[in-house]
């Protein structure tokens, strides 16, 4: 069972993520790329504290707007408290806004680029992510497309969540015989 099935129901800050957002199919640009950002952001904290600073961060990446990150000065970034100060981290957000940009004259967007290479398993969508984009090692491109329902195991079976998601046919259930076995679920920290 999903150990974030156990802890996050309730939780004040991972509750309504679990309940509302996590595992849940997503097409819009400007979700998928906030998706990203957050889960590169992670890489090496908790999960826990990029929830919390999601607002700062959604601030100071003016609402993750693609062309706005595209465009944005890493210096001013860095010097902003709200975020988490990590240069490299920070120098992959903007350079990924720009290859997002790039997915939009090559496949007609992001999400539409996602649909073109779905379905693979993780191992393939890491090789993918790593010639696309910047910072995306296995975990953070699991947990990515797992938290966007293009890799099953965000919930477990049983978890209330798990029928609601089920309803809107996320990519995964749509391609089960490729699907990935469950193997990143977020733990509870
Ligand atoms: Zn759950």
């Amino acid at each position: 069972m999903s150990l974030y099935c156990q802890v996050a129901p309730g939780h004040p800050v991972h509750g309504a993520y679990h309940d509302s957002e996590y595992g849940f199919p997503q097409r819009d640009e400007t979700v998928l790329f906030e998706r990203l950002c957050l889960e590169i952001m992670q890489a090496g904290l908790s999960w826990e504290i990029v929830l919390k600073r999601r607002a700062g961060m959604r601030a100071a990446f003016q609402g993750f707007a693609v062309d706005h990150v595209a465009a944005a000065d890493p210096a001013s970034l860095l010097a902003d408290p709200a975020i988490i100060r990590n240069r490299l981290k920070v120098a992959a957000v903007i350079e990924n806004a720009r290859r997002v940009q790039a997915l939009r004259r090559s496949h007609g967007g992001f999400a539409a680029w996602l649909d073109a290479h779905h379905p693979r398993d993780k191992a393939a969508w890491t090789r993918l992510f790593r010639a696309t984009f910047l910072f995306t090692g296995g975990e953070i491109v699991g947990e990515f497309l797992m938290s966007l329902g293009y890799l099953p195991g965000a919930h477990a079976a049983q978890c209330p969540v798990a029928a609601r998601i089920a309803a809107l046919a996320p990519p995964w259930m749509q391609a089960a015989d490729f699907a990935a076995a469950p193997d990143g679920a977020k733990g509870g920290g």
